[in-house]
């Protein structure tokens, strides 16, 4: 048997005809024609184990290409589709909990999912707890009625890399489900369902879209926990266009250069930032100090052009948003996996709920874009210049 493909030669082969078109023509559509009464109804008694054309929410075969895509990505059994990244944690969480159930979930979540707990879980009747980002002391957390751990694998803003493979024994031991939300690695650095994960979470919109253009969340499965998935986001209405399906698969295709580009890029304005003292750290799981260091090298095939840099506590607040403003290269924006560089500030305050390893300077996130890294330097270089300007003059006169 020759050898299995290596992730960037099965990515360019995934969820394509591999004759006629080079790509799957899009599909946009709402309703499926059937022959006969009885090719309509066997559709129907096959389609909930079978992929098969029934109708557009059910799937095209432009949202399908991007599935299988996605599954051969994270090696996974099914995926589906949703129309953001939100969407899909949301239709996740209720898909496997019930009234009475109780979610363990990362103190680094993405910040949306807080409020969607303290309201809709709540509201449901599903408690949720609030754990350490690395996971440390996870498995006395776990309660009789936990049925799910929810993790960000980093966690969103401080990067901090939870031990999957610990996670997933806690959840196997108590019958729980592991679900990762994958963003930062989007499938290509970090698979966690072979670590052990049952659900992979993608927010799509980030660098598998890749190019700031479209919306786009996914889920990928295992088998066990794929059935429970599939009715849910039907039963949620939960689908996506055609056309939007098509973006992010073509942006896929580039995902390994694109990504490769961004880390190296990333890792120069991380070693500039390092050497300038208005920086007091750099958060990036790729730097030999990061406190994620150890698991990223031996979990994650690479790293992404995200950034949060911590300036030094003799600087305000309003010291860190003049320097953002400043900035000409960095767009101020929610979102990151485009192609172009952006920056926000970050408060971690309003943003955790457990006090372990606050910052003592204000902080901003950086997205390192494709734009040339001495460019972005210089950026930067100009904006801090102007920051520490005011003691500079103090000390002259
Ligand atoms: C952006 C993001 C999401 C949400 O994605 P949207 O498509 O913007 O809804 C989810 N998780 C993480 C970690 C993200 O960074």
């Amino acid at each position: 048997m020759s050898k299995p493909y290596r992730a960037a030669t099965r990515l360019l082969r995934a969820g394509r005809p591999h004759q006629g078109w080079v790509n799957t023509p899009v599909t946009r559509a709402s309703t499926y024609v059937f022959e006969s009464v009885q090719s309509w109804r066997d559709t129907r008694a096959r389609r909930e184990q079978e992929r098969l054309p029934s109708y557009g929410a059910r799937g095209t075969d432009s949202t399908h290409a991007l599935e299988d895509a996605l599954i051969e990505l994270e090696q996974g059994y099914r995926a589906k589709l949703y129309p953001t990244g939100q969407a899909a944690i949301a239709t996740v969480l209720l898909a496997y909990l019930r009234a009475g159930d109780h979610v363990l979930i990362t103190d680094a979540v993405y910040e949306p999912v807080r409020r969607f707990c303290a309201e809709h879980l709540a509201r449901l009747g599903i408690e949720h707890t609030y754990y350490a980002p690395d996971g440390n002391g996870i498995e006395a957390m776990i309660r009789p009625n936990t049925r799910m751990i929810y993790a960000e694998s980093p966690g969103s803003l401080t990067y901090e890399m939870p031990d999957l493979s610990r996670l997933s024994t806690a959840a196997r031991k108590h019958g729980c489900w592991l679900a990762v939300d994958n963003t930062w690695a989007s499938g290509l650095l970090h698979q966690p369902l072979t670590l052990g994960a049952d659900i992979s979470i993608l927010a799509a919109t980030k660098y598998l879209g890749g190019h700031a253009d479209a919306m786009m969340g996914a889920v990928v499965a295992n088998q066990r926990a794929w059935q429970a998935l599939e009715r849910a986001t039907i039963d949620f209405g939960q689908t996506v266009g055609a056309d939007d399906a098509f973006l992010v698969l073509r942006g896929m295709r580039t995902l390994p250069l694109r990504m490769a580009q961004h880390a190296g890029n990333a890792m120069q304005v991380a070693n500039w930032l390092l050497a300038r003292p208005e920086i007091s750290r750099v958060l990036y799981p790729a730097l030999p100090g990061d406190p994620s260091h150890a698991i990223w090298r031996r979990d994650f095939t690479g790293a992404n052009g995200l950034l949060t840099v911590e300036l030094a506590d003799t600087y305000t607040e309003s010291d860190a948003e003049r320097l953002i403003d400043s900035l000409q290269l960095f767009g101020i924006g929610a979102s990151w996996g485009g192609f172009e560089s952006l920056v926000i500030p970050v408060q971690l305050r309003t943003s955790r709920a457990l006090s372990g390893n606050l910052p003592r300077g204000p902080m901003l996130r950086l997205h390192v874009g494709l734009e040339d890294p001495q460019d972005l330097i210089a950026d930067l270089e100009r904006g801090l210049n102007a920051l520490i300007q005011p003691l500079r003059t103090l000390r002259i006169s």
